[in-house]
């Protein structure tokens, strides 16, 4: 069975973008099939993987609000093996709209229950809120990857996170587990980066991961031209990295932690 793992802080800027679409891009490279849920409003994950607005006839608003067939919204992306159930600026209403439906919190979960069989990772690219499009996505998920920032401020907001997770835990989820604590836009050449490190290693031991992702110009280039990492230059630093994350994800699959 597919294994559903959430991506989600709700600080902007950490990085669930860029980890949910090249994380996705590289164990889709490593023959894993593999679907993008992508549940932001901004859509940054669906134009990330090169899908343009006018190809998406149904998005994620459709599956969550209308119920949509989820088959119906998936689309094939310039990777084999990865595919993505886009998101569009509509679905900025569905945090308003969602507030008075029966079981709000659970639509995710019911409509991608019936596929996830048909995939061997789903990631959740969540927006920047803990608002009900994120518990949506925790519900619907085994796990979840945090993405912090190597910055001074990186477990600023965390607890809030892990209370979030915590009720979703008690009352949405009871198997929902971290799945791992990803550091991201490191830059190697300040100490506060190091200092960063151990911090969150302090707070999080094991569940943090060897890879480490650096601060990679490729990287942040890589969505102007609508291409995860590995189609713009697999050869860069900030792919091997997530090429790493990947073959880390899939060796704590086959472990039990
Ligand atoms: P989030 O989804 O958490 O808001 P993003 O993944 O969109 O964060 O990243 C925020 C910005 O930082 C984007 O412009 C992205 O291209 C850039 N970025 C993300 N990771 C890296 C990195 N490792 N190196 C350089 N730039 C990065
Ligand atoms: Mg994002």
């Amino acid at each position: 069975m597919g294994k559903i793992i959430a991506v989600a802080n709700q600080k902007g800027g950490v990085g669930k973008t860029t980890t949910s679409v090249n994380l996705s891009a590289c164990l889709a490279t490593l023959g894993q099939k593999v679907l993008l849920i992508d549940i932001d409003p901004q859509g940054n994950a669906t134009s990330g993987v090169g899908i343009n607005k006018a190809d998406i006839r149904y998005c994620i608003y459709d599956v969550l609000i209308n119920d949509i067939d989820p088959m119906d919204a998936i689309i094939p992306t310039d990777v084999t093996n990865l595919f993505v159930l886009p998101a569009s600026i509509q679905l900025a209403g569905a945090e308003i709209e969602l507030v008075p439906t029966i079981s709000r919190e659970v639509r995710l979960k019911r409509a991608i229950e019936s596929i996830r069989d048909k995939y061997d990772y789903v990631f959740i690219d969540c927006p920047p809120s803990l608002g009900i499009l994120t518990v949506n996505s925790l519900t619907a998920s085994d796990s979840v990857l945090v993405p912090i920032q190597c910055e001074f401020y990186a477990l600023e907001g965390v607890s809030q996170l892990l209370n979030t997770i915590r009720l979703v835990q008690k009352h949405l989820n009871t198997s929902l587990q971290i799945e791992g604590i990803l550091l991201t836009m490191l830059d190697a050449r300040t100490n506060l980066g190091i200092q960063v490190i151990e911090e969150v290693k302090k707070y999080f031991r094991e569940k943090v991961y060897q890879a480490i992702i650096p601060r990679n110009i490729r990287l942040s280039e890589a969505p102007s031209h609508g291409q995860s990492i590995i189609k713009y230059d697999a050869r860069s630093r900030g792919a091997e990295v997530y090429m790493e994350l990947a073959r880390e994800v899939l060796e704590i699959g086959k472990t039990v932690r």
